[in-house]
C-alpha cells in the first residue's frame, strides 16, 4: 500500500469521529415534537449555558407522562398549561401531564448546563461549536425519527459571529449584547441541529439561489475560496444524483476544532483539514461526505440507529461517486479498494456482520461495518444492477423518502421497484 493510499485511508477514517461514543437503542417514540424554540446564552470562559426552551409536541390523549432527553442539564423550571409535575431521572426529564382530551401541548423549560460533550468550547480562541449530542445543550427528543422545526436565539457579546441551523432572521441589540435569531422552517431530527460561535474570516459564494459560506479563524478569504473550491460542483452533483434541489438558502462550512460533523445547513470541519487539501486538491472526501448528509442523513434519515448505514454508507459512497465524476475512474477505484480492504480485514478477524443492527453500538469495528462495508456494498450493488439502473434506483429512493425516515426494507423496495429487479438474494447476502 503506497504512502498516498495510507494517508488517504487515514483521512477517510477521520469522518464523523465524534460518533465514537454513541450507543443508541431502537425505540418507537410516542412523542411527536413539532417545534423547538430555544434561547441560549453560552459562556465560553465558564464552558456553561443558560437555556430557555419552548417545545410544542403531540402525544396520544391516553399518554400522561412524557420522557425527554436532557443528559446532564440542570432543570430549573418546567411550566405549561398541561404540566403537573416534573422530575429528572438520570439523563431523562420526565414530565407528568394532566389527563385531557387535547393531544397538542406546549411546555417551557428553563435550564443550566456545563456540557462535557455535544457543545465544545475553546476558551483560548473564544469559540464554541456543537457536535451531534443535542441533548447536552438543549432538552430534546433524541429519536432520529422525530422531525421538528427549530428556532434558536443565541445571546452573544457584541461583534461575535454565529452560524446556526436554518436562516438568520435578525440580530437584536440587547444592551451590551446581541441576540442572533435563527429559524429553520422545515423539519429535521434533533441531532442535526447545531450552531457555531466565534470570530471568523468569512466569505460567500452565491450559486443560484444558494449562498455557500466558508469560515475560518486561521485562513484568509483567498485561502478559504481555494479550500472549498469544489463545493458548488459537489452540491450540483448531489442535486443531480438525488433529483432534489438543496433545500436551504445557504450552506456553511466552518473550519473549527478537531471534528467533522454535519448539521442541518452547516458542517464543521477540523482546523487541520486544509493542510491535506492544499497538499492534494483531490483530498476532499470530508467536504463531500458532510455535504452528502444534507440529503442522505438529514433529509432521508435512518428510522433508528439500527439502520445507520443508510446515513453513513451513503455519505461515504456519494463522496467517492463525486470523486469519480470529478477526478476519474481511477480515483473512485482507489477509494473502493480502501473500503474493500477494511471489509476484508473485518472478515479476516471474524467481525463481519450484517449492515442492519438490532441494537446499534458504536465502536470502531461496527463503524467500519456501517461506513465502509456499507459503501463497498453500494459499489457491488451498482456493479450488479449496472450504472443506469443503479442511479435510477438511488434517485427514486431519494425522491420517495425525502423529508422522511427510512428503513433498509424501504431502500430495498425502492431499488426493486425502480429497477424492476428482485434483490432478495443480494440483500440476504450483503445486508441482512
Ligand atoms: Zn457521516
Amino acid at each position: 500500500m503506497g504512502l498516498s493510499t495510507l494517508k488517504n485511508k487515514k483521512l477517510i477514517l477521520a469522518i464523523c469521529a465524534c460518533l465514537l461514543a454513541i450507543t443508541a437503542h431502537s425505540q418507537e417514540t410516542e412523542l411527536d415534537v413539532l417545534s423547538y424554540e430555544l434561547t441560549i446564552e453560552p459562556n465560553i470562559q465558564n464552558q456553561s449555558i443558560e437555556g430557555s426552551l419552548l417545545i410544542k409536541f403531540e402525544v396520544a390523549d391516553s399518554i400522561n407522562e412524557i420522557s425527554l432527553d436532557a443528559s446532564t442539564l440542570e432543570i430549573y423550571k418546567v411550566s405549561g398549561a398541561s404540566v403537573i409535575y416534573h422530575k429528572k431521572v438520570d439523563s431523562k426529564l420526565l414530565v407528568d401531564l394532566t389527563p385531557q382530551e387535547q393531544t397538542l401541548h406546549e411546555i417551557a423549560i428553563h435550564y443550566h448546563g456545563n456540557p462535557e460533550r455535544g457543545l465544545l468550547f475553546n476558551a483560548d480562541k473564544n469559540q464554541a461549536h456543537t457536535v451531534f449530542f443535542t441533548d447536552h445543550w438543549m432538552v430534546s427528543n433524541n429519536a432520529p425519527n422525530d422531525r421538528a422545526t427549530f428556532s434558536i436565539n443565541i445571546l452573544l457579546p457584541k461583534g461575535m459571529q454565529s452560524i446556526a441551523s436554518g436562516e438568520l432572521v435578525g440580530i437584536e441589540e440587547k444592551g451590551e449584547k446581541e441576540l442572533h435569531k435563527w429559524h429553520q422552517s422545515y423539519e429535521t431530527p434533533s441531532y442535526t441541529y447545531g450552531f457555531v460561535i466565534g470570530s471568523f474570516t468569512e466569505t460567500t459564494e452565491p450559486i443560484g439561489e444558494v449562498n455557500l459560506n466558508y469560515y475560518s479563524s486561521e485562513l484568509d478569504e483567498n485561502e478559504l475560496k481555494e479550500m472549498f473550491i469544489e463545493t458548488s460542483a459537489i452540491l450540483e452533483f448531489f442535486e443531480q444524483k438525488s433529483g432534489i434541489e438543496y433545500v436551504q438558502d445557504s450552506y456553511s462550512q466552518i473550519l473549527i476544532g478537531d471534528n467533522y460533523q454535519e448539521m442541518s445547513g452547516l458542517s464543521v470541519l477540523a482546523d487541520s483539514y486544509p493542510t491535506f487539501v492544499f497538499r492534494d486538491s483531490s483530498e476532499i472526501h470530508l467536504i463531500s461526505h458532510e455535504l452528502a448528509h444534507q440529503w442522505w442523513g438529514n433529509m432521508i434519515t435512518c428510522k433508528d440507529f439500527g439502520h445507520f448505514w443508510l446515513n453513513e454508507a451513503f455519505a461515504v459512497y456519494m463522496s467517492s461517486a463525486f470523486s469519480e465524476h470529478r477526478f476519474g475512474k481511477e480515483k473512485y477505484q482507489s477509494d473502493i479498494a480502501i473500503y474493500k480492504s477494511i471489509y476484508d480485514d473485518l472478515v479476516e478477524r471474524g467481525l463481519d456482520r450484517p449492515l442492519v443492527f438490532e441494537e446499534w453500538r458504536s465502536n470502531r469495528d461496527n463503524r467500519n461495518v456501517v461506513y465502509y462495508k456499507g459503501a463497498y456494498v453500494l459499489h457491488i450493488l451498482r456493479e450488479e444492477l449496472g450504472d443506469e439502473a443503479f442511479w435510477k434506483g438511488i434517485q427514486y429512493y431519494s425522491k420517495s423518502y425525502f423529508g422522511k425516515s427510512v428503513t433498509t426494507d424501504d431502500f430495498k423496495l425502492a431499488m426493486e421497484e425502480a429497477t424492476n429487479s428482485d434483490l432478495d438474494a443480494f440483500f440476504e447476502t450483503w445486508i441482512y
